[in-house]
């Protein structure tokens, strides 16, 4: 086995995302508004209004140490989240703004030269200036109109997202952490075996994205959900907790889950989401049973999670990286 360049820029990509992720939210404090309101049937997860972490209980948060808790299960408290990120949503970061626009540039002024040249290949118009600047004016122009929503998109999938809410194992990789240990093989489940969520399979552990878009109101869609789950498993004589990797698997789109709509529906719920604002694209990645991993251990922090791996080269990531 040789362990070259590749793996090492996923770790490098998951320093890069999880620096990211920790310092997502901004202080406004819907859990302030009280909570004398009626509550959800079910139970709904608590959020961190500073770091966007996702907990099943509410303690100082595992993420940044505050506790600035969202409780989700009431029906106010999630309304107030709902309005608060429904007006953020129409309020794009510019940097991710500008790369859409220079991608709409880009792909219309490359039609616009290519309809100038056939024209003129054709002897319909003389290639010159003019020509080339209408009709790359144009084709910009109707690239950026009919095609941002595409491209907004296609730059989420490539990886320069902030995801809204997330829960993965932590602590978060260090910085200046390197691989420490790594571990081949395939891994044994102690304990039993989980069901993704969305596609239904059996897994040793699974990693949820979901990609949010509400038309007329997300510019561009927005990844909302980062969520990582697994069982206790040992590899190559080495023992890993449940709920203690961190998955660096490719997602993959989830186009027809095996999850009921209703399921759906209580399943972001409890994440503080609505079925009803928009469009959910689902992805999902997991630890096939039987199938061979590599586990590295990063140098840093103490205590820091492995991360699990293809063995078959690193592929590339997809939805987040
Ligand atoms: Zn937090």
């Amino acid at each position: 086995m040789v362990w070259g360049g590749a793996t090492v820029d996923a770790i490098a990509r998951l320093k890069r995302e999880q620096a990211v992720i920790a310092s997502k939210r901004s202080s406004i404090r819907p859990h302030q508004l009280g909570a004398g309101s009626p509550k959800e049937s079910f139970d709904c997860m608590f959020l961190c209004d500073v770091c966007g972490y996702l907990c099943d209980t509410d303690p100082a948060c595992p993420s940044c140490g505050r506790t600035a808790w969202i409780d989700l299960d009431y029906w106010h408290v999630a309304e107030a989240l709902r309005e608060r990120e429904e007006e953020e949503r129409r309020h794009p970061p510019d940097r991710l703004k500008w790369q859409v626009r220079l991608a709409s540039v880009a792909a219309g002024a490359a039609i616009g030269i290519g309809c100038a040249g056939g024209l003129a290949l054709a002897g319909l118009v003389a290639l010159g200036w003019p020509s080339l600047l209408g009709l790359g004016g144009g084709a910009t122009a109707l690239a950026h109109r009919l095609g941002r929503r595409r491209i907004g998109r296609a730059l989420m999938l490539r990886g320069s997202s902030r995801p809204t809410r997330w829960h993965m194992p932590l602590p978060l990789v260090a910085a200046e952490a390197v691989v420490a240990a790594r571990a081949v093989g395939q891994p044994q489940p102690r304990g039993p075996l989980l069901a993704a969520p969305f596609s239904g399979r059996p897994c040793l552990g699974y990693e949820l994205g979901v990609l949010f878009d509400a038309p007329g109101d997300a510019w561009p869609p927005i990844w909302v959900l980062r969520e990582m789950r697994s069982s206790a498993f040992d590899i190559d004589g080495r023992h890993v907790e449940a709920d203690a990797v961190t998955l660096g698997l490719p997602l993959t789109a989830v186009t027809r889950p095996a999850m009921t709509e209703s399921a759906r529906q209580r399943f972001l719920r409890q994440r503080g989401l609505f079925l009803a604002d928009g469009q959910f694209e689902l992805f999902e990645a997991i630890v096939e049973p039987g199938a061979a991993y590599e586990v590295q251990w990063p140098s840093a922090p103490a205590g820091v999670p492995p991360v699990i791996h293809a063995t078959t080269g690193v592929a590339p990531r997809g939805a987040y990286r």
